[in-house]
């Protein structure tokens, strides 16, 4: 099994709250203990099993595989340039950057981390929205995933009515957007 990244997690615990499930009934569901899922929830993945993670997945019907991979991360490097970069997402839903996917029928953009320098203003590199560097409800420092670990709310907001068929509209939108990144 490939590695489960903070983000997935982050999607376990979304698709654990969408079904109205509590850590301990959950937990039980799966056999492993409250603590761990938990601290699994929080972004640790090497606090469950292999097996109890494929349990989840399976449970919480969430894909263990990445559908799209974020070419537009970049990635800091160290060098001295980093230092001159400013990290932050586009929170336009229409962004090319944003990868929109489907929980039990809610739907989640999850923002590429895109950067820019300070010099030209921090702007996304897509559609030169103005980034966001926070969390826009709470405040609260970035984290990966499509929501904030602090407050629970989406980063990206959809301005689509959620009463469309999302699953179908979530597929349409990445396959726009791999063909955009692959055009670049
Ligand atoms: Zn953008
Ligand atoms: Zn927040």
């Amino acid at each position: 099994m490939s590695r489960v990244s903070r983000e997935l997690c982050l999607r376990f615990a979304e698709a654990r709250r969408a079904k109205g499930l509590r850590q301990t009934e959950l937990a039980a569901q799966v056999g492993c203990t409250q603590s761990a899922l938990s601290m699994f929830e929080g972004g640790q993945p090497t606090k469950l099993s292999e097996e109890t993670v494929k349990k989840l997945a399976e449970f919480l019907r969430v894909p263990l595989v990445e559908e799209v991979s974020s070419p537009m991360v970049v990635p800091t490097n160290g060098s001295h340039e980093s230092l001159n970069v400013v990290h932050g997402f586009c929170p336009n839903c229409q962004c090319p950057s944003n990868v929109p996917y489907v929980v039990d029928g809610r739907l989640f953009y999850r923002p590429s981390r895109t950067v820019a320098s300070p010099t030209g203003g921090p702007r996304c590199t897509q559609c030169g929205e103005l980034l966001e560097m926070r969390c826009p409800s709470c405040g609260a420092p970035l984290n990966d995933g499509a929501c904030c670990a602090a407050c629970g709310s989406r980063y990206v907001t959809p301005s689509i009515t959620e009463e469309i068929d999302v699953v179908a509209y979530a597929r349409m939108r990445r396959e726009e957007i791999i063909q955009f990144r692959e055009l670049k």
